[in-house]
């Protein structure tokens, strides 16, 4: 077959619009983010690593072997930023000489003796001093989260705070630290050799080979990595960590924390052996490194880092053994071992590609709990994924791979984490779990130790599925938007009731889309359902559902991202929560049922949701009873039932859940309850009751609470500092003092309102010290929701003109736009009105 060539006849002069076509072209070419050209493959990296922790710099010695990728080549770049870097040698069998090149501070050019081709193999090698502090790179002093290697208290001058070095590689930070071709499709085995305090551990990738004594009060740690991975996944970390020693199968895992919290971190990550074990059945890929360490450091950038067969954490996950029996991390320590395989063993080639990390680490949240907790528990989490991604795409509709992005930071955003693991979730519900896994299997063995992009996803997926998958990728991957859906069910023939389908979406800027979908209804106590196809943008389907039925669901199960407008009355949603057997629905109709404010509908239901077996939706239950505490004294049965659960339900949150609506109703009447489960050994529980008892009207001796005073998890420490302020118990300044030191993160940030509010009302209990430790995080906390709770909790003393001019000067140093704008707002609301 011919085609006939369309033959366009264009006028002499452009128009208007066709200019501003051609710019717009000519941008897109301009603007394109490729993969990084590969001139040079880095085939080993060995470096010798000291540590100055008074000028808080690296002194290294680097040794790269390496070759021309494939086209000959005269001239090597490395990337290097900041660096003092001293002669550089060359090595190529005899031939030994130094080099000629230039540095501009961030890219070395590096003079080859001759021309050199993909058989040459060659080694560079030369001393460095390393200033991570330094920004030449960003443009602002400001920005500290691109140091890439960071000093903790390097002079031990903070309280409670302890000395420790560690790294964060991503995105192209690692070469603040160490040479290297800082992107992710360039891969290279390793040798750390560091030279470390004796009394300090060091972790690092890939196996512990030797420990050296110089006999100097320092040691060298050889750390070895034997396969290959990218440079933005090389990591240390230094300090004086406790260790967890711990097994899957063969493979060694240690879980690094402070001293002293050794038993919080065995159980915090208890289940990591399990996790390794499912993931790797799941995939069909044994784990593929030859150990795994978690370690929880301070200060951190991030929630936590996958680095190669040593994950980073916040210190968020710094616990005791008593606050890990009510630990939530899971899903984090899911997220970073789940990119061993996805994103370290498999590797983005790109940042434009970075969902092909993200999207499998966050589905592997919703694998672990459906595995472990069941598929209600895994829905909750994935439902939360996609209001994230709604919620980010309001303002940002973007195509999930994208060539063409601001700054690699814009990548790390709700798509490529929550949309993304959300339409693996889709392929993977579309393709059935078994050919989706057998896909998971063959990419990773296709790909292994490799660098990768969408297509080799969906082929390895078209090939077991023997599917042609373009039409997903295209729509999902490589587009951007969401299905907008618009329902509507004909009952006029019970026993054939017609859906219609209508997608609403701007078909301008979003594609129309192709979509599988359930509907499902009951009868006679049982579950019917059936799977239809949309591929058009509106169509009928009938049922064909025999039996009559009353109520149909359309995507019961939540498997689809779309926004779905599909109206219902309180009494359908009141059905949908009496009949639905799924879980996520039931949770679905009785917070549609709040948010409608259909009390009545939600007070014949909320026996049951109670007794529901689904922990989420009893803890609702507790909830809405909270705001409608009357139902409890109408109703004693109900009464006895809140009262069962606070004792009795099998999860703490919900038993917690409990003793806030016994204390919102009546806390005088279960004060002695409250007063027992002071004890209980949940923090949650423990906090909630001695929270209970901090209402008006119970008389509480000082001593009841003194006996408190000594805790540290913020559960407790809020309700003592309330009794403190309320009743009030001067003298007590020594001991929020010492709090503020000892908490830290979502604690800290809810302890800094009582703590300003104690010192203003006993300022001779020592204001000073306060409003100096307020300002210290008010200026220089790396989290900037706490830098606002601490201003905030500055306003309290904002009477005296000296604080007022602190606070004005914190303004002024505030580097983010928006926080900078809330202070010169609160500091404006202080100025007398003219
Ligand atoms: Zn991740």
């Amino acid at each position: 077959m011919v085609d006939i060539p369309l033959l366009l006849v264009k006028s002499a002069n452009d128009s208007e619009s066709q200019k501003q076509i051609k710019i717009s072209k000519e941008y897109e070419i301009a603007a394109y983010r490729a993969s990084q050209r590969r001139d040079f493959d880095i085939l080993h990296t060995t470096l010798d690593l000291a540590f100055d922790y008074q000028n808080q710099t690296v002194l290294g010695k680097a040794n790269l072997l390496i070759k021309p990728f494939n086209y000959p080549q005269r001239i090597l770049q490395l990337d290097a930023q900041d660096f003092e870097v001293d002669k550089i040698y060359f090595s190529a069998g005899t031939n030994e000489q130094e080099l000629v090149y230039q540095y501009d501070g961030q890219l070395l050019s590096v003079n080859l003796p001759e021309e050199l081709t993909a058989k040459d193999t060659f080694e560079i090698f030369f001393d460095y001093v390393a200033y991570p502090n330094r920004n030449s790179g960003s443009g602002s002093e400001a920005i500290t989260d691109t140091k890439g290697l960071y000093f903790i208290d390097p002079l031990d001058t903070i309280p409670n705070k302890p000395t420790m070095i560690w790294t964060q590689g991503e995105t192209m930070h690692n070469s603040k630290w160490f040479p290297t071709i800082d992107h992710p499709n360039e891969r290279f085995t390793q040798q750390l050799n560091l030279t470390v305090i004796d009394s300090l551990v060091s972790i690092s990738n890939g196996e512990l080979v030797s420990q050296q004594d110089l006999g100097n009060g320092f040691r060298v740690d050889s750390w070895e990595m034997k396969l290959p991975h990218a440079p933005y996944l090389v990591a240390l970390v230094i300090g004086d960590f406790g260790k967890v020693s711990d097994s899957w199968e063969a493979l060694p895992l240690g879980y690094f924390v402070e001293k002293g919290f050794e038993k919080g971190a065995a159980k915090v990550f208890e289940h990591t052996p399990e996790m390794i074990g499912f993931f790797s059945k799941l995939t069909g890929v044994d784990f593929p490194w030859p150990k795994y360490d978690q370690i929880v450091v301070r200060d951190f950038v991030s929630g936590a880092m996958e680095n190669t067969t040593a994950s980073i954490f916040m210190e968020e996950l710094l616990l005791t053994e008593r606050e890990a029996i009510d630990s939530e991390w899971d899903y984090i320590i899911a997220h970073e071992l789940f990119h061993q395989w996805f994103g370290d063993y498999v590797t983005t080639e790109s940042w434009s590609n970075l969902t092909l990390n993200e999207a499998f680490a966050n589905y592997s949240e919703f694998l672990w709990n459906e595995y472990k907790y069941g598929e209600d528990h895994a829905k909750l989490k994935l439902i939360a994924e996609t209001e994230s991604y709604f919620a980010e795409a309001e303002s940002k509709n973007v195509d999930l791979i994208r060539f063409q992005y601001a700054s690699d930071e814009d990548m790390f955003d709700s798509h490529s984490y929550s949309k993304g693991g959300v339409i693996l979730h889709m392929l993977r519900e579309y393709l059935g779990k078994e050919v989706f896994y057998e896909g998971l299997n063959v990419y990773l063995k296709a790909n292994a130790l490799q660098s990768v992009e969408v297509h080799d996803l969906r082929l390895a997926m078209e090939k077991v599925s023997g599917q042609d998958l373009n039409w997903f990728f295209n729509q999902w991957f490589l587009d951007k938007g969401h299905p907008e859906l618009n329902v509507e069910v004909d009952y006029s023939n019970p026993e054939n009731i017609l859906i219609s389908v209508t997608q609403t979406q701007d078909l301008v800027n979003f594609p129309l889309y192709q979509l599988p979908f359930e509907v499902s209804w009951y009868a006679d106590e049982k579950r019917f359902s059936k799977e239809f196809f949309l591929d058009k943008v509106s169509a009928q389907f009938p049922l064909e559902n025999g039996i009559a039925v009353g109520q149909v669901f359309f995507e019961e199960r939540k498997n689809l991202l779309a926004k779905v407008s599909f109206e219902k009355s309180a009494i359908e949603y009141q059905q949908q929560f009496e009949n639905s057997k799924i879980g996520i629905s039931r949770y679905e109709a009785l917070d549609s049922l709040v948010s409608i404010e259909a009390i009545e509908n939600l007070e014949l239901i909320i026996g049951k949701a109670l007794s529901d077996d689904f922990w989420a939706i009893r803890e609702s239950g507790l909830s809405i009873i909270q705001g409608n505490t009357v139902w409890l004294e109408e109703n004693d049965e109900l009464a006895e039932k809140v009262l069962g659960m606070a004792d009795a339900d099998p999860k703490n949150s919900v038993r917690a859940g409990a003793i806030d609506a016994l204390a919102a109703y009546n806390p005088e009447k279960y004060q002695s309850l409250f007063k027992r489960l002071t004890n209980d050994d949940s923090y949650l529980v423990a906090g909630s009751a001695l929270m209970g008892l901090m209402a008006e009207g119970i008389e509480l001796e000082e001593e009841f609470v003194d006996r408190f005073a000594e805790e540290i998890n913020f559960r407790i420490v809020i309700p003592v500092s309330d009794y403190y302020i309320t009743n009030p118990v001067a003298g007590k300044g020594e001991w929020f003092h010492r709090n503020l030191d000892s908490l830290s993160g979502e604690g800290l940030y809810f302890f800094l309102g009582y703590y300003a509010e104690y010192f203003s009302r006993f300022p001779e209990d020592g204001n000073s010290e306060a409003v100096v430790n307020l300002l210290r995080i008010a200026e220089r906390d790396s989290k900037s929701f706490m830098r606002l709770g601490a201003f905030q909790a500055l306003l309290a003393f904002a009477d005296d003109a000296a604080v007022v001019k602190e606070l004005e000067r914190v303004t002024a140093l505030e580097s983010e736009e928006e926080l900078k704008m809330y202070f010169a707002y609160f500091i404006e609301a202080l100025k007398p009105e003219n």
